[in-house]
């Protein structure tokens, strides 16, 4: 029988513990279960399990399962971890809590309008290309302090925190290591990094954040 997904929370939570203990942490890192391509009977099992804080990649996907949820769990936060279009960006402020992909200055731009206009204003993280990889979103390191102060600057925004996927194929902690430099000499508290297969190595190198879907909801359908 597959596992419920009360099991896999639990022997997920064991390996964090064990990962926080490991790297001498006495503090916690904050889980966000990645529901995307589930369906939301999906959600409904990880909120009876506990789960209140969840990411989704996509803006329709999300606005399709998660108003009534959120209507209905006060306390559930939505973290949006993907690409994010100008022209999603009004809908975007308005169901998530969190967008961890500001990664140009356009997209800063469109964010600072859409705050001016709605009473809604979701923290903000930096998504970093860590790996300097030509195909993948995110800001150069190079270019993270001057986009960083130019987010303070011209269009008035705190970014909180970084966020990162490092390159496939080779080992994670280096790049991990480097956010976490990033993260301290920004002085940003927040710091998402980590998944399913990744995720003990980030704890070790302070993710304060990880982003674990396959490990909590098994294999993900097709994409829709
Ligand atoms: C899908 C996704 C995850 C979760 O990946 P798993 O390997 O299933 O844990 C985390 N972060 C981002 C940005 C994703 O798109």
């Amino acid at each position: 029988m597959t596992p419920s997904f009360a099991e896999n929370l639990a022997r997920l939570d064991a390996r964090i513990q064990k990962a926080l203990a490991r790297a001498g942490r006495n503090d916690r890192v904050q889980l966000i279960a990645v529901s995307k391509f589930h369906a939301q009977q999906a959600v409904e099992e990880a909120l009876t399990a506990g789960v209140r804080v969840f990411g989704e990649n996509r803006v329709q996907e999300a606005a399709g399962k998660f108003p009534p949820l959120q209507r209905q769990f006060a306390d559930l936060r939505l973290h949006m971890i993907g690409p994010l279009q100008t022209n999603k960006v009004a809908e975007a402020v308005r169901l998530f809590d969190v967008i961890q992909t500001l990664d140009r200055p356009a997209l800063a731009k469109a964010l600072a309008k859409a705050f001016e206009k709605g009473a809604r204003k979701p923290d903000l993280y930096i998504e970093v290309n860590i790996g300097a990889e030509p195909q993948k979103a995110g800001v150069l390191p190079e270019d993270l302090p001057p986009f960083f102060e130019s987010c303070r600057a011209e269009y008035g925004l705190t970014p909180k925190g970084l966020m990162c996927i490092p390159p496939a194929g080779q080992p994670a902690a280096p790049f991990f290591q480097q956010m976490r430099r990033w993260a301290d000499r920004l002085g940003l508290l927040h710091l998402s990094m980590g998944m399913t297969a990744d995720f003990e190595e980030a704890i070790a190198c302070g993710a304060t954040e990880i982003r674990v879907g396959t490990a909590l909801f098994g294999q993900r359908p097709p994409v829709p």
